[in-house]
């Protein structure tokens, strides 16, 4: 990985995306660029906007592909005082980078120990009374490890109609019980409870809300006091405010990217989040080519002109969506052209719609980066695949060189 330091200077947040990237390094193939400066300005403008209490931004899948650690660190910057990763290999990843702010962690390994957790002070989801026991086992272990009384954070997670994680409705109370026992007994603190809507319809995610709170309710009466209270991701936050409660866990969003499939820019316009990374390639060839030429595997497309084509060296194998083929876009030198034909394993075409299109080998194609740049946004290649931007930005492959523009303010 290679560090790169942004130009210094001051500028408003959300407006440092109209500064250039510089250029793709020398002998540099594929590259992808992560602006950490984007994702700390796009967590200050959610919290603005969610205005929780607190704010806990998800870092999970190598933070969507952007990295955890920087990714972590630049959603600290911007106000959040949580992270948020799916498993505990995450977070103990985050540890050992140093980072110390709170972490929570929900999908854990049917035989997962969590001594790890607890001695490193990571909160654990706790979906089933099996997990509660184990985790108390963990604590009963590191207490006579240490000799002290360090308990387990735990935040107990409920299905209220999602069915995956969580724990079902019909084993709140004997959860609720076991958990109260622990406490009581020193090894465990529950500090929250949390759920996870289905976006299906603001009357859906009101249900699950109303089940929710009929959670917080039972473990409440069970003597329990948990104060952080949580159900809404990005998509909830934005347009259900109702279910902000006291955090939200913002993932996509602070990542500059839409929430809501199939409508790309959606609700968060209005607000100045910014793609932070861009994938990008030097033009690798420049062909001339005769009008009915076909292009690339089974010749899905035969130009329509003579023209020239374009090899751009990414292909699925980097993460580009064959399902995309024939209906990407590529922005080189502020021009969007048409990827045309099949995406191969390691490289596809666009067509430069002329003769004389002025594109050279070695000028920077952009895939996707920032639309105020003038780049295609992940969601539209998401949108050509048939997907959502999500998929597209933490399916990158190992290939694409991967350099972090640190902010520099
Ligand atoms: C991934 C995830 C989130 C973040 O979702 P976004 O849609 O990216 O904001 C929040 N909560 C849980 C439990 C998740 O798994």
């Amino acid at each position: 990985m290679t560090l790169a330091s942004a130009a210094p200077g001051p500028a408003a947040p959300g407006t440092s995306g109209n500064r250039p990237l510089p250029p793709i390094p020398p002998g540099v193939l594929r590259e992808v660029v992560i602006e950490t400066g984007a994702i700390r300005d796009n967590v200050a403008a959610l919290r603005a906007r969610v205005a929780t209490p607190h704010l806990l931004v998800v870092v999970k899948a190598d933070g969507y592909g952007h990295g955890a650690a920087a990714a972590a660190r630049a959603a600290l910057a911007g106000g959040a005082d949580w992270l948020g990763v799916a498993d505990l290999g995450e977070a103990l990843a985050l540890r050992r980078a140093g980072v110390d702010a709170p972490i929570l962690a929900w999908l854990h390994a049917p035989t997962e120990d969590f001594v790890d957790a607890v001695d490193a002070g990571v909160d654990v989801a706790v979906s089933t009374p099996a997990q509660m026991e184990a985790v108390c086992q963990a604590a009963r272990t590191v207490q006579s490890a240490r000799g002290g009384k360090a308990s387990a954070a735990v935040q107990l997670a409920l299905d209220t109609g999602l069915h995956r994680n969580g724990a079902p409705p019909a084993t709140w109370g004997a959860l609720f019980a076991l958990a109260r026992r622990a406490e009581e007994q020193g090894l465990a603190a529950v500090r929250g409870l949390l759920s996870h809507v289905s976006n299906t319809s603001p009357a859906e995610d009101r249900a699950q809300l109303a089940a929710f709170q009929a959670g917080v309710e039972q473990a409440r009466a069970a003597g329990l006091r948990p104060e952080l209270l949580h159900i809404a991701a990005t998509a909830a936050a934005l347009s259900l405010p109702e279910t902000r409660l006291a955090m939200a866990r913002l993932g996509i969003g602070a990542y500059g990217l839409s929430p809501f499939d199939g409508d790309p820019r959606g609700l968060i316009e209005g607000l100045p989040l910014r793609p932070a990374m861009t994938l990008r390639a030097p033009v690798a060839a420049v062909r001339p080519a005769e009008a009915g030429s076909g292009v690339s595997y089974g010749f899905t497309y035969r130009t329509t002109q003579r023209t020239s084509l374009a090899l751009i060296p990414l292909g699925y194998a980097d993460g580009i969506p064959r399902a995309a083929s024939g209906r990407g876009v590529v922005t080189i030198g502020g021009r969007r052209f048409r990827q045309v034909g099949r995406v191969a394993m390691d490289q596809f075409v666009v067509d430069l719609a002329g003769v004389d299109s002025g594109v050279r080998v070695g000028d920077e194609a952009v895939v996707f980066g920032d639309p105020a740049r003038g780049a295609a946004s992940a969601d539209e290649w998401a949108a050509a695949a048939g997907t959502i931007g999500y998929e597209i930005v933490t399916r990158l492959g190992p290939r694409v060189t991967r350099t972090v523009i640190e902010a520099t303010r």
